[in-house]
């Protein structure tokens, strides 16, 4: 589905509902200086500097393109310590747009994290959620806790047709308070968009389930809703009741729902830091303390001002159709391209990024051999775009040492919001095509250098064979000079 705007043509395009002002020149670096590139960055695009990368791919976070009444708003920001005007303003968008009389500021998704799971998590408890995010799996093991994960049977499934593949199941979390027990279970998490599964929603009519649940076990409700934006306009496409609902309205219904609310806004507002909210005094007040602690004063939560001004009316934004649209309808153009082409991506389109199934694209590596990651380092070069890996190298290996192969190997690549245009993806699906029809010349890779946590931020890794210089060879011959 791409925007109502019909082409007379009858092609689906996704119309961008906007100009550009500003931009940024982009450098096309020649194939061989790809290759030394990746040598150089130990085949990690996490270690890519972004003067040799063309379309940077690798996240949604902290890289969406302002507004210009964002940009203006940066300009007014009140500098100071306490009792910022900028504040005031943000907490007046909190209350319009998330319907929560109470914000904490904090510097960005994972110290919201951080704080919740201080607060609430003692050891020993578990938490039922739709699916873990990195970062907020961190905190809830860090302060002693469990997670279970209570996705509908379907979520991983690579090709499907399940609009809502971010519902929680509600037989499964049932089970799960009465295996627990609710004095163990300090909160329910539902995350907007569920992240790691493929930007997949969850509906209105499922998180009204869980509410329902949460209410009968007296059992708080946590929302992550870094990817809310995204979430409630899919709800207005998928969902039949809402159809006619504006996203202000789909909003509100979802953040009323949850006892708190926490985002990143890298990712909703597009701008830099984050909150927790909630309209719950008591729950407030728990919290209220470590914001200064570990975050900065409770009017500026370690987020600069200017960042505040933006995100106050990048807030606004959300309830823009227009404005939200653009990547998912983006996504869904390129993963439509992409499945047309026969290449294995995630199904239905969901936001934040496409994501290519490794597994499928490279049957022939074996999952010791990171398949998605090796796909990243083959993409980016013949193509000089930078994806990330979502597979076993972003996992973490077992108390014996032993590697968890993950569920899904996955090549993500991002579209962060209003920063690509067609043409580009166009290319994207172009270069993807060629690479799939030479796939057979992608190998595996093995680490060098194995950092103990967070291997894929920074870890090192080697080809298993001389294949990088094959693929070069290939695409030299099919391209000639062209870059
Ligand atoms: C990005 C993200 C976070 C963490 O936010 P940061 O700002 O990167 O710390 C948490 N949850 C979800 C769903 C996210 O996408």
């Amino acid at each position: 589905m791409t925007n109502n705007i019909q082409f007379y043509s009858g092609e689906n395009i996704p119309l961008e509902l906007h100009k550009v002002r500003v931009v940024q020149k982009l450098h096309l670096v020649p194939v061989e200086r790809r290759l030394k590139a990746l040598q150089e960055s130990g085949f990690n695009t996490f270690k890519l500097n972004t003067n040799d990368v063309f379309l940077d791919m690798l996240t949604d976070s902290g890289t969406n393109a302002m507004s210009d009444n964002q940009v203006a708003a940066m300009f007014r920001a009140d500098d100071a310590y306490a009792g910022s005007q900028s504040f005031t303003r943000l907490l007046k968008a909190v209350q319009d747009v998330l319907g929560k009389e109470f914000l904490l500021p904090v510097h960005q998704g994972r110290a919201a994290e951080n704080i919740i799971c201080r607060t609430f998590i003692k050891p020993g408890q578990i938490v039922p959620m739709n699916y873990h995010f990195t970062t907020a799996l961190a905190h809830i093991t860090e302060n002693g806790g469990k997670i279970a994960e209570l996705l509908c049977d379907d979520a991983l499934e690579i090709q499907s047709t399940n609009p809502f593949k971010g519902n929680i199941d509600i037989h499964k979390l049932e089970k799960c308070i009465q295996d627990h027990g609710s004095e163990n279970i300090p909160f329910i998490r539902m995350e907007a968009s569920t992240n790691l599964i493929g930007g997949q929603p969850f509906s209105i009519h499922n998180l009204q389930q869980v509410r329902e649940v949460a209410d009968r076990h007296g059992i708080m409700l946590v929302l992550d809703a870094s990817l809310l934006g995204e979430n409630a306009f899919l709800v207005k496409q998928r969902e039949k009741e809402w159809k006619n609902a504006s996203l202000a309205e789909i909003l509100k219904t979802i953040t009323g729902l949850a006892d708190l609310v926490y985002f990143s806004a890298r990712k909703l507002s597009s701008s830099r830091g984050g909150g927790i909210c909630t309209n719950n005094r008591t729950l407030y007040a728990k919290m209220e303390t470590l914001i200064p602690l570990f975050e900065g004063f409770l009017t500026y939560g370690g987020i600069s001002v200017r960042e505040i001004e933006a995100m106050a009316v990048g807030l606004y934004e959300t309830q823009d159709e227009t404005i939200i649209r653009q990547s998912p309808d983006s996504i869904a153009f390129l993963v439509n391209d992409l499945q047309q082409k026969g290449i294995p991506v995630v199904t239905p389109a969901g936001v934040l990024g496409c994501h290519v199934d490794a597994m499928s694209f490279c049957k022939h590596i074996p999952q010791s051999e990171y398949p998605a990651g090796a796909l990243a380092a083959a993409f980016y070069l013949i193509s000089g775009i930078r994806g990330m890996e979502r597979g076993t190298i972003s996992s973490v290996r077992d108390e014996q040492g032993n590697e968890i192969p993950s569920d899904l190997e996955l090549l993500r690549l991002a579209l962060p919001r209003r920063v690509f245009t067609l043409s580009q993806i166009k290319y994207v699906s172009d270069r993807m095509q060629w690479l799939f029809d030479n796939r057979h010349l992608i190998g595996g890779l093995r680490f060098v250098y194995e950092p103990p946590v967070l291997r894929f931020f920074m870890g090192t890794l080697a080809p298993t064979s001389g294949w990088p210089l094959r693929l070069l060879a290939k695409f030299k011959e099919d391209f000639g000079e062209s870059l």
